[in-house]
């Protein structure tokens, strides 16, 4: 049925553009980002497509002397419908398709659009309508089995969906019903055979929750399930004694794809979110949906040949499709209502008509003349569905079950990485902690040891200005005892007058003392003569000259011998150091090396050869005879007889033979008598040797030694010879039992008298006799024997003692720091060593002192001193 008005007109839709291409008109799929998802929209009218069936066998028979009932112009996209032989009218659609159109080139120009907006997250329609027979099944569900160019719009959208999805977030799936006397059935599940529809009140979106829903992997499993679908429509259609051409189709394609990454996928207000929360964006699910419909014929009922009961069928077939088309009436005239209730067709495709799809209507009409009023009809349907507005939009959201998801999974490596970095850093904070504190102790450390340094060196600053103001204090005070002595000058000088008569008596009473112990020593000797020459009362005056001479020359010729022995002795000794190597050589004749008691003499040269030789001679000659010599009247004699003496004193197994045999009272007289330098120095040292022994010791002082030794120290000038008679009397100042003796007769004077020779060997000696007779008299205060001031520091030896404290040479050194701290231990003489300087000398020892145990020594002195604690205290030292 045309609508009059237009004859020989062209039957054009208000709003249709004649001259676009079917494909031009679709909305370009990348055009619609300037508002949100939810709301895009585009306008899209409903596009129809009519398409030819060529003639089947029995119209070219039938019908071979007929014209056929349309002629087509594919090019200006028209269609004539002819009327008679002279009249036709004419209509145009947004594609016509011939009886020639392959099934691909319908497939691309029906359907093809439809499906690419699917993809893109429409919902989508493709839709056959027309007479049974004019080829809406060939059109939509040929599976092309046999021809793979045969398949249909079905088989070739899923190949084309699948081929433009990703497996991995997108999916596919399929329902396939049948709509038959207002029942839904399942295609997929025979036993759902009466499915009802959902609609969502809010959104007005309609759903078969009860349908079969199939996921598609594949194009096979897809055909499968076509075939499958068909074979049950068959099997259904055969139970209700019914065909499939009165029965409605519907495939619905469900094409949900995920889209993320790209920003301009994404609505403009979600790209301004995301900018200001990093990657939160979710995904975006685009939800399609494509329904094809293959609709029952459109025949009217008497042609269908339907007949009884059939009829009310036939209605009720026909109610879903007359609802169809009132609804399309109502939404091409622009009419406020449309029944989309009144059946379930109709509510299905509720988005397809007048909805959000895109949707094609594919119009199949066949060319016999005799169905030209069913063509007409058909005709008509389309061009009415083409003045069909839809408004496209897309159905998209935001996949916020896939976000969280991905979310869930980012939040939980972040808490595994944050755990991770807490604890590097706090295993790094405790590093830098410990670091700290290490680097604090040293600072400490270092500090509190440059403090103690600098205190240390500002005690020593303070003591040295102390010392020296107390010097300066003493110096002023002795200034001006001088000046109270000048006053009291008369007086003392004729003191002193009466002084020096008295010394001067003195000295003569020991002059005439000496000349009488020399004759008794001349009268002994000549008794002595006069035994050993077998004396008798009756030899006469001339035999005993004649004996004497005898003796004479007979000692002479010993002398001779004794002389040629020696000879002998210092060749052999030539030979002995030649051999022994120099240190053994270098040994001095006093080994004073060290502050224990005096060494052995040895001989200069001492070897073992030469001893043995000594020893030879002695025990040829007898020691007696040696002795003799010493008063020999040849100087040599004298030399050579007083170094076999020292070397036989060397060997303690001989000083008591030579003691016994008067040796030490010939060396004394040695001392006493000879000028000789050389044999004073032996003698000495000789005299050091058994000054050793204790009882000789008490012999040298009995028989007037340290007299001896004290003149001797008084008159020698070479260093050897004063380091000899000071080792004797520090020998001497060893012995508790002649302290007071030794002092009396003037050893420790002369001991500090030897300092003007400056040589540390005599230095040395001097100092361990000041030493030796400080720990004596330590000893014997300590025991309670002795009281009173230190003998020594009576003797002032306290200032040479003060300024030899720190002496470069250590064994100097080492003496005097032990005599400092023997004279500290007695509280008596504490006053005169403040006075005298020796509290700072002791406190040095006590800081400085390079041996433990004299520093130890020196510390617990002075702490045990009350004298020394208070005077530090008003001094503000600490030890
Ligand atoms: P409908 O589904 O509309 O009742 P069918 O698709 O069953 O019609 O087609 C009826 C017959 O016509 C079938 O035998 C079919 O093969 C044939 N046919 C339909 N359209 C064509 C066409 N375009 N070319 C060739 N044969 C066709
Ligand atoms: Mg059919």
């Amino acid at each position: 049925m045309a609508t009059g008005g237009y004859r020989n007109g062209v039957q054009k839709p208000p709003n249709l553009r004649t001259s676009s291409s079917f494909k031009s008109k679709l909305p370009p799929s990348n055009t619609r980002r300037s508002t949100p998802a939810s709301l895009a929209a585009d306008s899209g009218r409903v596009r129809v497509a009519v398409r030819l069936r060529p003639r089947n066998a029995e119209e070219l028979v039938a019908d071979a002397d007929f014209a056929d009932c349309v002629e087509l112009q594919p090019e200006l996209k028209r269609l004539k419908l002819r009327k008679n032989n002279w009249d036709s009218d004419t209509y145009e659609f947004d594609e016509v398709l011939t009886e020639f159109a392959s099934q691909k080139r319908v497939y691309e120009v029906v359907a093809k659009p439809v499906v690419e907006s699917v993809l893109d997250g429409y919902n989508g329609t493709v839709m056959a309508y027309g007479q049974t027979g004019t080829g809406k099944t060939y059109t939509l569900g040929r599976l092309g089995d046999e021809d793979t160019s045969a398949r249909g719009i079905m088989v070739r959208s899923m190949e084309d969906i699948l081929a433009n999805i990703s497996p991995e977030t997108d999916s596919i799936s399929v329902s396939y019903l049948q709509l038959y006397m207002e029942t839904i059935q399942d295609l997929l599940n025979p036993a759902n055979d009466n499915i009802s529809i959902v609609e969502d009140q809010k959104t007005g979106d309609v759903s078969l929750p009860g349908a079969t829903v199939l996921e598609i992997r594949d194009q096979q499993s897809f055909v499968e399930l076509l075939r499958l679908g068909e074979a049950h429509r068959i099997a259904a259609n055969t139970k209700l004694n019914t065909e499939s051409s009165r029965s409605h189709a519907l495939l619905m394609v469900h094409v949900k794809r995920s889209v993320s990454g790209r920003d301009d996928e994404y609505p403009l207000e979600t790209q301004n979110r995301s900018n200001l929360v990093g990657n939160l964006r979710p995904p975006m699910l685009r939800k399609g949906k494509l329904i094809v419909v293959d609709l029952a014929g459109s025949e009217r009922i008497h042609k269908s040949g339907s007949e009884g009961h059939m009829l009310e069928e036939a209605k009720s077939i026909n109610l879903s499709l007359s609802a169809l088309g009132k609804c399309i009436n109502a939404l091409a005239e622009n009419s406020s209502h449309v029944p989309v209730r009144d059946s379930k067709l109709t509510r299905l495709l509720k988005d397809s008509f007048g909805g959000t799809s895109r949707t094609s209507l594919v119009v199949t009409i066949g060319p016999s003349p005799r169905h030209r009023a069913e063509t007409a009809s058909t005709i008509l349907f389309g061009q009415r569905a083409m003045k069909v507005e839809n408004m496209l939009k897309i159905k998209e959201e935001f996949d916020y079950k896939s976000l969280s998801k991905r979310l869930e999974i980012e939040i939980d490596k972040l808490i595994a990485e944050n755990e991770r970095q807490q604890k590097v850093y706090e295993n790094e904070i405790e590093r830098i902690r410990l670091e700290a504190q290490k680097r604090v102790a040293e600072a400490e450390r270092n500090y509190v040891e440059i403090l103690e340094e600098e205190k240390m060196k500002c005690q020593m600053d303070y003591m040295e200005s102390i010392k020296k103001l107390e010097e300066k204090w003493t110096a002023n005070q002795q200034k001006h005892a001088i000046n109270g002595e000048v006053q009291r000058g008369a007086v003392n000088e004729e003191v002193a007058e009466l002084k020096t008569m008295l010394q001067n008596e003195t000295r003569l009473r020991k002059a005439a003392e000496e000349e009488i112990q020399n004759l008794k020593t001349q009268l002994l000797q000549f008794s002595k003569m006069e035994l050993a020459g077998g004396s008798t009362d009756d030899l006469s005056l001339p035999e005993v000259l004649g004996e004497e001479s005898r003796q004479k020359k007979k000692l002479e010729e010993e002398v001779k011998v004794l002389r040629s022995q020696l000879a002998q002795l210092s060749i052999e000794a030539n030979q002995a150091r030649s051999y022994s190597d120099s240190g053994n050589s270098g040994n001095a004749l006093l080994g004073l090396d060290c502050f224990t008691p005096l060494n052995h003499l040895r001989p200069r040269d001492g070897s073992n050869g030469e001893r043995a030789s000594i020893t030879n001679l002695h025990e040829q000659v007898g020691l007696q005879k040696i002795l003799s010599l010493l008063e020999s009247e040849d100087a040599n004699v004298r030399i050579h007889a007083v170094k076999v003496v020292a070397n036989l004193a060397a060997e303690e197994a001989n000083q008591e033979k030579i003691v016994e045999a008067g040796g030490l009272t010939s060396l004394l007289m040695l001392l006493r008598r000879y000028e000789d330098e050389t044999i004073r120095r032996i003698a000495a040292g000789a005299i050091a040797n058994l000054a050793m022994n204790e009882s000789n010791q008490e012999l040298i002082m009995a028989q007037g030694g340290i007299c001896l030794l004290a003149m001797t120290a008084a008159d020698a000038e070479d260093p050897q010879t004063l380091r000899m008679v000071a080792g004797a009397i520090a020998n001497l100042c060893g012995n508790d039992k002649l302290q007071t003796r030794l002092r009396s007769e003037g050893g420790i004077k002369a001991l500090l008298g030897m300092v003007r020779c400056r040589h540390p060997d005599v230095l040395s000696q001097v100092a361990r006799g000041i030493a030796n007779f400080a720990k004596c008299e330590s000893r014997a205060s300590s025991q309670g024997t002795r009281e009173g001031r230190s003998l020594l520091i009576e003797d002032g030896a306290l200032p040479w003692i003060v300024q030899n404290a720190n002496n470069e040479a250590s064994l100097i050194r080492r003496h005097v720091e032990l005599a400092l701290c023997h004279l500290a231990q007695h509280e008596v003489n504490a006053k005169d060593m403040i006075s005298g300087g020796a509290l700072w000398e002791l406190v040095r020892i006590s800081r400085d002192c390079s041996r433990e145990d004299i520093r130890a020594l020196a510390r617990r002195t002075l702490t045990s001193s009350s004298t020394f604690q208070a005077e530090m205290r008003r001094l503000r030292i600490e030890v």
